[in-house]
């Protein structure tokens, strides 16, 4: 008997700084210990647009990205256990072995060996259909739509690893958020206020001002109006300066700034980043300034986002919504800096 090679839809990459393609593929196969999710809903973020010009590793191409899915579960592959047909689920989008000295120390998106990520190593979800191990899913919460759950891994996870894993924001510490009116931004800000930090958010609109003061900021400035903004958080803190600095953007006058912004002992973290960023080390060594890098989030991570959404502490920002088609109108959204929120592609 010839087995029938079931086509279906995905966008496929398959030649960096090129747009993707809509293209028929066969549908994912799925080995032992993993499952086959038809995708519901898939965020689409910064990354994508790094992966899309080849600016991160990724697997040779052709790749479908997309690392922020939610979906349901189709097929269930040999060996799984907690999963079956129907169950609706949210990925964690790191694969990481589970054994080595990082994972057991909670610190699974740096493992020592990192098996992938979906839509980066692995095939991902701008696509009806992806492979998944069962070990990356979460069982999504009824209260919560695809939507909400697919863009909980990334914009909401990384948030919660840089301020409570990597910076350990306190009650009552003076934070700064440097591209805080972005999709991660508001996110970050909202977590931030619920740890109890006074927070200012810098970013460069007067929409995302307004944006950052209705998510909670006690205090907002416009980074464009203001290039030596440092001077006003010293201001607004009554002389302080920040116990955490934390970048959403990555360009220099951003990294340069906000580090005189950071206070004795203080944190600057870098969300965003790039090949090179200067550091005044002679500022860091007077202050002993902690250069924080961060990476993603791990399962436990979005888990916890979970909880916080659910409990209504931080609400998922979504601004867009476009079809698994228009991924390259959106990947351009992101890149004119447009959005006012996360974007999701709906596959529902
Ligand atoms: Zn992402
Ligand atoms: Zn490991």
């Amino acid at each position: 008997m010839i087995e029938e090679v079931v086509k279906t839809k995905a966008m496929v990459l398959r030649e960096f700084t090129k747009p993707l393609a809509l293209e028929e593929v066969d549908k994912p196969s799925y080995g032992p210990g993993e499952v086959l999710l038809k995708v519901k809903a898939a965020g689409v973020c910064g990354t994508d647009l790094k992966i899309r010009d080849g600016l991160v590793p990724t697997k040779e191409l052709p790749l479908i990205p997309g690392h922020e899915v939610a979906g349901v579960v189709a097929a269930t592959g040999a060996d799984v256990q907690r999963f079956r047909e129907g169950d609706e689920v949210l990925v964690s989008f790191y694969i990481p072995c589970n054994t080595c000295r990082n994972c057991r120390r909670g610190r699974q998106t740096i493992c020592e060996r990192l098996k992938g990520r979906i839509g980066f190593e692995f095939n991902g979800g701008f696509a009806e259909y992806v492979a998944v191990p069962e070990d990356c899913l979460i069982p999504k919460p009824p209260a919560l739509s695809f939507q909400q759950a697919a863009v909980i891994p990334d914009a909401l996870g990384t948030c919660y690893h840089v301020l409570v894993r990597r910076a350990q924001v306190q009650k009552g510490d003076y934070l700064v958020i440097v591209g805080g009116g972005g999709g991660l931004g508001l996110h970050a800000l909202q977590m931030a206020k619920g740890l109890g930090a006074v927070v200012i958010g810098v970013d460069v609109s007067a929409d995302k001002l307004e944006l950052m003061k209705s998510y909670g900021a006690d205090y907002v400035i416009d980074g464009q109006e203001n290039p030596s903004w440092s001077k006003l958080v010293v201001e607004y803190m009554q002389g302080r300066r920040a116990d955490h600095v934390v970048n959403f953007v990555a360009h220099q006058p951003s990294i340069d700034e906000g580090l005189k912004a950071t206070g004795k002992g203080g944190k600057l973290a870098l969300v965003a980043y790039s090949k090179e960023v200067k550091f005044n080390a002679l500022y860091g060594h007077l202050n002993e300034i902690d250069l924080l890098s961060t990476r993603a989030a791990t399962k436990e991570d979005i888990q916890e986002c979970l909880k916080l959404v659910l409990a209504k502490e931080v609400e998922t920002v979504i601004s867009d919504v476009i079809s698994l088609e228009d991924l390259n109108y959106g990947l351009q959204l992101i890149k004119d800096g447009k959005l006012k929120g996360r974007l999701v592609i709906d596959l529902e």
